[in-house]
């Protein structure tokens, strides 16, 4: 087998594996349980589309999902968080 035959083998097995996770994701959506969110801001950092904000309020912070629409329910968020305030779900529960 060539150099060549290697890296298009890689090359096949990566874009496959990209078309099954992104089946996988679609229709699902991260979910926040606000009652279990401490505002500590470890998602928003962690989050690569911004979907979350910590909006200031009287005396403290609150996350807001401000562009939940940009979710790919990726899912690092919800690795991120130790409070177990975020969760991936179908975007049927979430409305
Ligand atoms: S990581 Fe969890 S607790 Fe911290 S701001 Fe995000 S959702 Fe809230
Ligand atoms: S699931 Fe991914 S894209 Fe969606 S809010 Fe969490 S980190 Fe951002």
């Amino acid at each position: 087998m060539t150099h060549y035959h290697i890296i298009g083998a890689i090359l096949a097995i990566w874009i496959i594996s990209r078309i099954i996770e992104r089946r996988r994701r679609r229709g699902k959506i991260v979910h926040l349980t606000s009652e279990l969110c401490t505002a500590c801001g470890r998602c928003t950092k962690r989050c690569k589309h911004h979907v979350f904000e910590l909006v200031k309020e009287e005396k403290k912070s609150r996350l807001v999902a401000t562009h939940l629409d940009k979710c790919t329910a990726c899912g690092d968020c919800v690795k991120t968080c130790k409070f177990k305030a975020l969760k991936i779900v179908s975007k049927h529960t979430q409305s």
